[in-house]
Formats: C-alpha cells, structure tokens, sequence
C-alpha cells in the first residue's frame, strides 16, 4: 500500500491527513489558519511524526488562492495575491520540500476537489468536469482530458459576473476585489451578513434560497456554455442545504431556455448537477491525486 501526505490548505482551517486510496484513511489532524509560520510549522510536525509510522510517497497541497502553478516561474508554489495579507506570497511548496524532503503536488482546492471527483467519483467515464465549492468562498475548478486546467494562473470561477436580483437582494456583495461578483453574492458569510445568521441556519423555505439558486445556476450556465462540462459537482457547506439542487437544476433548464438540447440537460440534470460523490472525502481525496499526479509525469 503506498501512503500520501494530504493538505487541504483553507483560508479558515488547515486540515492534514494521511491516506492511501480514498477508503483508506488513516490519520487527520486539524488547525485553525493562523500566520503562516505557525500553520506551515504545525503542518511540517504533524507529517514529521507521521513519517515514523508511515512510509509516505508524496504529499499534496490543494491550497486557497490566488496561487502560482508555473513551474518555470519563480514563485511557482507560492500563495500570491490573496485577500489574507499575512499569506501574500508565502513559499507553501519551497518550504514543505524542504522540511519533509518529499515531493509536493499542489493545486487550488477546487481543482483538487475536480480532480478527486474525476478519478473516483466518475462511474461514467467522463473526459471533463466542473467543480464549485459554495462555502466560506466560492471556488471553481475544471478538468479536461483528467488534468486540472491551468492556463495564464489557473481558473477563478468563483469571482465570474453574474446578474442580481436587486429588488429582492440589495445587498451590495462583499468581494474586497469586486464587490457583488459570483462569490460576492453567494459564499456562506454573506448569509450571514444579510440575515445575521450562518447558512445552516436558514430556515429551508427561506425566501432567500431560490434567489440564491438563481446565482447558482446562472454560474453552471456560464460554464456550460463556455467549457461545456460533462458535468457539474456543487459542493462546500453551502449545499449542504439539500433542497438548493433541484432549485438549481429547475433553473438551469429555465434559463438555458431550451438553447442547449442535450440528454444530459433535458432528461437526466439530476446526474447532470450533482454534489460530491466524494462527499466530504473530497478535500482530502483532491490533496491525494495531486500527489498522486506527480507520479504520471
Ligand atoms: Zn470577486
């Protein structure tokens, strides 16, 4: 059995795990993002006393963003121009290598999530996928042909325009970069802004819900039409407010007005737009098949 080191690195928490495939999980340890020196330290000793019991192979690192994935760039592995100030150019990857002497995978948590969903939760053999996690953030990730899109940084689907519905919603969206954009509308503390109260809170009949389905699914659209996915996984605490699916989909098919003519869209949207195989394995499993990409290359 081979063992991988997996960092979900969040804005909010850490959490590190050891695993071998995505049934096999063995050790997990979580910390609250703190500075930098004092999260990478906590990281580093939790794998330094894993190591004597498990002879691991890579570790991955699917990691908040903005972050930099050139590998001929000299702040490849670096976290680069994110909102948390204390984290803007933090040697994520430099100082792991250095630290556990192993190699490091790394990518956006979403593109992690993507990956995950599409090496284990992909019973159809799809060749591309959508990955949106609604949670503290808003977050997408792509893959195409089973690797995560990078391109001139990587996708930030979570910070797309989208239409509000002011005359229901007038709240101005707290994006610090663009105000009412996709996760400026839509992350979980924006609900609590407006209501005071945390998403899981809301009651499931709130009026709210269908305008926010309504975002939602105006996001799935911009990517059907622009990446044409196979298909869709929503994920993140967000949906965890289970009745937010079918309001998606029934949207998704409104607002598509009959353009798109797919089986996919017209007769099964159900497996169309989903929520994690994976489940809340899929953090973990995203950080393991970054590691695990390392070997292919
Ligand atoms: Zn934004």
């Amino acid at each position: 059995m081979k063992y991988y080191g997996a960092i979900e690195a969040g804005g909010t928490k850490f959490v590190c795990s050891i695993l071998a495939d995505p049934d096999h999980y063995f050790e997990e340890v979580r910390f609250p993002t703190t500075t930098p020196e004092e999260t990478l330290e906590r990281t580093v000793s939790f794998f330094k006393e894993q190591q004597n019991k498990y002879e691991l192979t890579a570790i991955g690192v699917s990691c908040f963003g903005p972050i930099d994935l050139n590998p001929s760039s000299p702040t490849y592995g670096y976290i680069t121009t994110t909102p948390k100030i204390k984290w803007r150019y933090t040697n994520i990857v430099g100082f792991l290598k250095q630290e556990l002497n192993l190699p490091v995978g790394f990518d956006t948590d979403v593109n992690g999530a993507a990956l995950a969903e599409y090496k284990w939760g992909n019973p159809e053999n799809i060749r591309n996928l959508v990955y949106y996690t609604v949670g503290t953030g808003v977050g997408g990730g792509v893959v195409i042909d089973g690797k995560p899109v990078h391109g001139l940084v990587h996708p930030e689907a979570g910070h797309i325009l989208i239409r509000q519905n002011l005359e229901k919603d007038p709240f101005k969206g707290d994006c610090p970069y663009h105000g009412n954009c996709l996760e400026g509308l839509c992350a979980g503390p924006t609900i609590q802004a407006r209501f005071g109260i945390p998403p899981q809170d809301l009651p499931e009949d709130h009026p709210f819900w269908p305008i926010l389905a309504n975002y939602l699914a105006q996001a799935c659209i911009a990517q059907i039409y622009q990446i044409s996915p196979q298909k869709i996984v929503l994920g993140g605490g967000v949906m965890g407010q289970k009745q937010l699916y079918p309001m998606i989909r029934k949207e998704v098919i409104r607002l598509l007005n009959g353009y798109i003519q797919h089986p996919m869209i017209l007769e099964h949207i159900d497996q169309y737009i989903t929520p994690p195989i994976l489940g809340n394995r899929a953090g973990a499993c995203g950080a393991m098949a970054l590691a695990q990409m390392l070997e292919k290359q």
